[in-house]
């Protein structure tokens, strides 16, 4: 039987974005809420950055249980509701937008949902040597959700160096016990040497073509030992031309669909409280 919601109204959930026509959000949750009976919409919103502020009113007032926000606005979207959680405060980006009566709480699952998606791949995060590579949003989620699962160390490793220090100095007390540290991107290869999971964290291997693959020749992966792992982030390609590398060196690797994934189950999971039916939103991701 179908949950509606007080009312018999149906429960509209979406995410903010710009652009946001792409997301593959809207297909995985909406096959989620399929699964489990539950009478609920799940709507890409394309909101333009100086019409944000008006969004979040906007969702208040239409009784929107819940959303996602993805580019531009994970940041500029903290400083529009009523509390933002520890976790996305550290990481400075909010992915996940949830509603306790009127007040909008800001969350962030992209940290937990990597940790998920490593596990799940057969990867123990807990006292692991990590290098993330970058020092974007997608880096900051990294070296947070690793940090607090336990990793021993995380270097973060970036072509500019005082980007990479500046995560460093940010993240160090949110970090807990793992150690962090910054190393410039071409200086990496002692850290890749005791490293038993490399985080490709950059844009560079995005949409593939010569500039992916150049960044993937230039990233030190003989320097790995031959039990690490490699995960890319981007998930567009799904194999991209550092995972193709990583293989070809005998090395194990995770896609960015994982996280992907499993940043979108945490949500559903504390939108609606129920157990969310992973298998059925990996099917819809993986249709997309
Ligand atoms: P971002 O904030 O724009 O950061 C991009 C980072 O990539 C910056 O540190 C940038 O360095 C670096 N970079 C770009 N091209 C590079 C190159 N050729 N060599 C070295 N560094 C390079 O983006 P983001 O939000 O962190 O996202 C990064 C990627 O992660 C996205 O493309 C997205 O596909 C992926 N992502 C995936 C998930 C998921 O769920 N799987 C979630 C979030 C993001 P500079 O600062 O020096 O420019």
């Amino acid at each position: 039987m179908s949950e509606r919601s007080e009312g018999g109204v149906r429960t509209v959930y979406g995410i903010l974005g710009w652009p946001v026509a792409h997301s593959r959000s809207p297909a995985m949750h909406e096959a989620g809420f399929r699964a489990l009976g539950i009478d609920a919409a799940y709507v890409p919103f394309p909101v333009a950055p100086e019409r944000l502020a008006e969004a979040v009113h906007g969702l208040r007032a239409l009784g929107v249980a819940g959303a996602n926000v993805t580019l531009p606005h994970k940041q500029a979207v903290m400083a529009h509701l009523d509390a933002v959680e520890p976790e996305a405060q550290a990481i400075g980006a909010v992915n996940t937008i949830l509603r306790e009566g009127d007040r909008l709480i800001g969350a962030n699952t992209d940290a937990p949902g990597l940790v998920r998606a490593l596990v799940e791949a057969g990867f123990e995060p807990s006292g692991a040597r990590v290098v993330v590579v970058g020092a974007g949003g997608a880096a900051r989620a990294a070296v947070v959700g690793l940090a607090q699962a336990g990793a021993a160390s995380v270097a973060i490793a970036a072509r500019r160096l005082d980007r990479a220090q500046l995560l460093a100095d940010d993240l160090g007390e949110v970090a807990g016990r793992s150690s962090l540290e910054a190393v410039e991107l071409t200086s990496s290869r002692q850290v890749l040497s005791s490293a038993d999971l490399l985080v490709q964290a950059t844009s560079a291997t995005l949409d593939g073509g010569p500039d992916a693959e150049a960044f993937a020749r230039a990233l030190p992966l003989d320097a790995l030992p031959a039990h690490a792992v490699v995960n890319d982030l981007v998930y567009r390609p799904r194999r991209t031309a550092v995972l193709t590398a990583a293989s070809a060196r005998g090395l194990g690797t995770v896609d960015g669909l994982g996280m992907l994934l499993h940043q979108g189950v945490i949500a559903f999971e504390r939108w609606t409280g129920r157990s969310a039916p992973v298998d059925v939103m990996r099917e819809a991701l993986e249709r997309r």
